[in-house]
This record gives structure tokens, sequence and C-alpha cells, in this order.
């Protein structure tokens, strides 16, 4: 059967979108009751995909986010997209304290705190074709 608990966003890579993509899914995912603490991880999880695809997959311009929600049971699914310029070596690039942006006092801890707040993470990218981070967690 279908499943109709889920939403799909769509929004240009502005920092004011930022805020706006983490508070609505994080209003999405309120549906599930999480703890202050849950709902905290995943708004900081959201913020650092979103932030990821405003400065680094969008780097020299603006370009469309989309961003897809969807509750099982008791477990949430975010898909943060872009079709920015990729992630050439994605292990390398999920490795703590790995930044292309150092000279912009970026510390290279954005899929850290992905992986530390949410129970799953998978990142798939490909160069010139965009990045899609998949986000899971089970609210109890
Ligand atoms: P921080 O998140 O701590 O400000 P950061 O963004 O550099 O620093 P991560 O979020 O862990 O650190 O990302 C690591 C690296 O992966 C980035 O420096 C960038 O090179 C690459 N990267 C991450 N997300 C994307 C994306 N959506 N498109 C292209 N490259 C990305
Ligand atoms: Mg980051």
């Amino acid at each position: 059967m279908e499943n109709y608990n889920k939403i799909k966003l769509s929004f240009y890579s502005i920092s004011e979108n930022e805020s706006f993509a983490r508070v609505t899914v994080a209003s999405f995912a309120t549906r599930l009751d999480p703890t202050v603490e849950e709902l905290s991880d995943i708004k900081t999880a959201v913020s650092e995909a979103v932030t990821n695809c405003i400065v680094h997959g969008y780097r020299d311009c603006i370009g469309i986010i989309t961003i897809e929600c969807e509750i099982v049971d008791r477990e949430i699914t975010i898909t943060v997209s872009d079709e920015g310029v990729g992630i050439p070596d994605v292990n390398l690039a999920m490795t703590p304290m790995y930044t292309t942006k150092p000279e912009e006092e970026r510390s290279g801890m954005g899929f850290s705190f992905m992986e530390i707040f949410m129970d799953e993470l998978k990142v798939e990218s490909e160069n010139g074709v965009g990045t899609v981070v998949t986000m899971k967690k089970r609210i109890m």
C-alpha cells in the first residue's frame, strides 16, 4: 500500500532557506512525538546537509535543493539532494575534520554530526551530477 506519510520540498540554495528547511522537517517529525533532544538531533543533521548543498554543491551558483521525508512505523527517513558539483571521493569527504574549505572556517565536521545524530547515513554522489544524502532515525 502507498505510504502517504511523506512530504517533499524544493527550494533555492540561498542561506535564508536553511532555517526554513530545518524547521519544516522538524515540524513534520513532531508527529512521531520525539523528545526535545531527538528533535534537536534531526534539526542539526538537516541543517548540516542543507548547508553543504549551499556552500559546496552550489558553491558558485544558486540551484535547487530537494528534501524528501517519509515516516514508516517509528522511523523517519530524510533525503537531501542537490544537482551541484558532486563529491569526487565520498569516503574521504566523510572523514572527520576533512574539508575542502578550511579558509572559510569550515571544520569538516558536518558529515560526522549527521552520523552521530542520526541512526543511519548514506552519501551518494557523482562528479558534476550531484549529491544525495539519506539519513534515518528511529524514534522510540
Ligand atoms: P563543516 O560542515 O564542519 O562546516 P565541511 O562542510 O567542509 O565543514 P562536511 O560537511 O563534513 O565538512 O563535508 C566534507 C566535505 O565534503 C566538504 O568540505 C566538501 O568538500 C564535501 N561536500 C559535502 N557536501 C557536499 C555537497 N552537497 N556537494 C559537494 N561537496 C560536498
Ligand atoms: Mg558541512
